[in-house]
């Protein structure tokens, strides 16, 4: 089938539609997974468009289901589409369009959060983080469930290099709830900015590609949905590991209308926690009284590199962790009053 509104680099042969798939199939929609179809193959088109230039790549697919996004991909004139999907009731639909497209399609039924993606390409793919992007895309709209806290695993992959960046700097194109996608997004000052943003645009060029109404779901969503691309940056906009950066962020952001100050505190033990956040903000130059959210990259940048400098010198502290130390406070005063934490999601 051609791909409406554009020349399609690779013809499918006359198909079922999606929504024909799903009556053939039976594949209702799983409210409690969080099961969402796009059925206009012209919206399809246009996130498989933001991915770049699919002619001759490799993708991986990741939630297929009835495979609105993978006629798409296919159409883009792919060279491998590997397809991981968790639920069993899609393949049988994911196998004729395999058929479609012979020797192009791998179909794996198995779970995007436990696959490994190192093996997942072939190895002559691979290129230098310094090089290009290698040739390869991750394309998906998952449930939001998923894809929270997959980005966050694979913004981990990037500062590591590994999982799907063993092979470079590998670009993905991604949907999340319009919210997360703000916040993946938001510039400082912003209402969104969150420990997401950091988190993100640290390790990756992120762009909010563009907003897809819950109404074009079968059926609806209670939100809209963003599509997000990202290619990881050749140099980390903070050179530290990703557990000392996400500790970092993570405590600033705890009491996120709070003074920065206040988050920051939560890095040190009770025992000279004052001493030691006045020591960290003067060494970071960064205000004590902004707030979290105020805070740009190099003012995190330089919190980061102060802690790590202190973290060299006292081995212990890395280890530290607030929340225990609150619990153990409560276990032994159990009178005391819990104390009240901003979190965000
Ligand atoms: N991509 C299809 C579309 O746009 O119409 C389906 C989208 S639906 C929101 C999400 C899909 O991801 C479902 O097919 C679901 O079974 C699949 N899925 C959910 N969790 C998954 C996981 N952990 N690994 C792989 N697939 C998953």
């Amino acid at each position: 089938m051609a791909a409406p509104g554009k020349v399609a680099a690779f013809r499918l042969p006359p198909l079922p539609t999606i929504g024909e798939i799903i009556k053939l199939f039976r594949l209702k929609a799983l409210k409690q997974l969080s099961q969402n179809f796009l059925l206009d193959l012209r919206l399809t088109d246009k996130i498989v468009k933001q991915a770049g230039e699919l002619k001759n790549a490799h993708v991986c697919e990741v939630g297929p289901g009835p495979g609105g996004i993978t006629r798409s991909i296919l159409s883009a004139g792919v060279e491998q589409l590997l397809l991981i999907e968790k639920d069993a009731r899609f393949i049988p639909g994911l196998q004729m369009l395999s058929e479609a497209a012979p020797g192009k399609v791998r179909i794996v039924h198995g779970d995007i959060l436990t696959y490994k993606m190192e093996k997942a390409f072939p190895k002559h793919l691979i290129k230098s983080w310094e090089d290009e992007p290698p040739d390869i895309h991750i394309i998906g709209n998952l449930p939001f469930s998923v894809s929270t806290p997959l980005i966050i695993k694979w913004l981990e992959n990037v500062s590591k290099r590994d999982g799907p960046f063993f092979y470079g700097r590998t670009q993905m194109t991604l949907t999340f709830q319009k919210e997360v996608g703000e916040r993946l997004t938001a510039n400082p000052g912003s209402n969104q900015r969150s420990r997401l943003s950091v988190m993100a645009q640290h390790l990756c060029t992120v762009e909010n590609c563009f907003v897809i109404p819950g109404q074009a779901f079968v059926p609806k969503p209670e939100v809209d949905v963003a599509v997000v691309h990202f290619t990881p940056l050749v140099q980390p906009k903070i050179q530290q590991p990703f557990e000392l950066v996400e500790k970092v962020v993570q405590s600033a952001f705890q009491f996120r209308r709070k003074y920065c100050f206040r988050g920051i505190e939560t890095l040190f033990p009770e025992n000279g926690r004052l001493k030691r956040t006045e020591q960290l903000m003067m060494t970071a130059n960064v205000d004590p009284t902004l707030r979290p959210f105020q805070l740009s990259m190099s003012q995190f940048r330089n919190l980061c590199n102060a802690y790590r400098k202190m973290c060299d010198e006292d081995p212990s502290l890395f280890v530290f962790n607030y929340r225990e130390e609150l619990r153990q406070k409560k276990m032994t005063r159990s009178t005391d009053q819990p104390e009240q934490t901003e979190e965000e999601n």
